[in-house]
């Protein structure tokens, strides 16, 4: 409880805004002393170019194979104003812990930490790795980071992020693009006069929405909530005044596709519609990414570490509609799955809490995964 405290007590906001972001190495270094402390080997890796921003490997025990407990080290921005408690301050209440990041996910690093409590490195025939993120909040940078230098290395990873301790092995991606044309003005009494951009982008919507309806007749997974790939837009904005031609139009919109699906593909196909729809217009067309993207990720339902989590809850693999980490550690070769105590419905809100009597079963889940599959010499199934 007291290493809760001090997670939530540590502000670590991730934000696009620099006025509001404050980076996580203060969170990273927190993790480390303990950590050092429990006898793990540290690693911290600053993010590039950000030394306010750092990833933290810590190893106990060495060798092939190995089980990484993984969680970000940052959270969203908060509502001033719409919290009843302080969200930099632990506070209990209700059965409930409150405070930014009880939920997502702060809480989850100090129960690994616990449930790794007295393990010496002689006792792990496998390595455990605890790995504690950047960025995940915002552009993820510090899971890209971790591909880019292929660390850490092991056979299975588990993300703690809030699943109510259900396991889920599957998330759908996602992209976010803005489509800009450009036109030309003129006056509305002469279509001869000008290129209207806003009608441009009518075929342009057009062409996206029949080509989310071939996406989503010919994805189907009905693991997931919304069995589809969904294709919203969400912004547009164009001209300036009725008796004008419009001469430059927006579009904004987001794109999750299922597992299976590429979201460099997507996108490529995405832009060859709308350039093929306006070719020989005189439209001039310009898109950008606003959100590179998340994979959407899959980990078999044979993959050991699915089946060790499915008997230990007793809850078969779900799917969920966040993205997360998970399709970065699934690149550098571990099966992932995301198991976490909190519940997805109190991330991201005022007022985020944690259910106390969530902490205890995470423990002794954590301790039972880390024995099946770091300490026992049977094989993990
Ligand atoms: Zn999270």
């Amino acid at each position: 409880m007291d290493m809760i405290g001090e997670l939530i007590g540590t502000p670590s906001i991730s934000c696009a805004d620099p006025a509001i972001d404050q980076g996580n190495r203060a969170v990273i270094d927190l993790l480390a002393d303990w950590l050092e402390a429990a006898g793990f080997a540290i690693e911290i890796m600053p993010l590039p170019g950000t030394p306010a921003r750092a990833n933290l490997i810590a190893t106990l025990g060495s060798g092939p194979g190995g089980l990484v407990l993984a969680g970000h080290a940052d959270t969203v921005p908060y509502d001033t104003g719409a919290w009843q408690h302080d969200p930099f301050r632990l506070t209990e209440a209700d059965q409930r812990l409150y405070g930014l990041g009880t939920s997502d996910m702060k809480t989850f690093l100090a129960l690994a930490i616990e449930s790794s409590r007295g393990l010496r490195a002689a006792d792990l025939r496998e390595p455990l790795v605890i790995l504690a993120t950047a960025d995940e909040e915002t552009s993820m940078s510090g899971a890209r980071a971790l591909v880019e230098q292929q660390r850490p290395h092991a056979r299975h990873a588990i993300i703690g992020e809030p699943t109510g301790l259900r396991p889920v092995r599957m998330h759908k991606g996602i992209f976010m693009e803005r489509i800009r044309l450009h036109g030309h003005a003129g006056h509305s009494s002469n279509p001869a006069l000008g290129n209207s951009a806003l009608e441009a982008m009518h075929r342009v919507i057009g062409v996206i929405l029949a080509w989310r309806g071939e996406l989503q007749a010919d994805h189907h997974n009905p693991l997931f909530a919304v069995p589809v790939p969904t294709l919203n837009l969400g912004h547009i904005h164009g001209g300036d005044s009725p008796n004008r031609i419009c001469a430059e139009c927006e579009l904004q919109l987001d794109l999750r596709p299922l597992p299976g699906m590429d979201i460099h593909q997507l996108r490529g196909e995405l832009h060859r519609r709308v350039t093929g729809t306006l070719e020989d217009s005189g439209i001039g067309i310009h898109f950008d990414a606003l959100f590179d993207g998340i994979p959407a990720m899959e980990t078999a339902p044979d993959a050991a570490i699915v089946q060790l989590a499915e008997r230990l809850t007793g809850h078969a693999p779900e799917a969920v509609a966040f993205a997360t980490e998970a399709p970065y550690l699934t690149q550098l070769g571990m099966d992932t799955i995301i198991l976490g105590p909190g519940n997805i419905e109190q991330a991201h809100q005022p007022d985020e809490y944690l259910a106390l009597d969530r902490l205890q079963p995470t423990i002794d889940l954590l301790r039972r995964l880390i024995k099946s599959v770091c300490i026992s010499t049977d094989r993990l199934l």
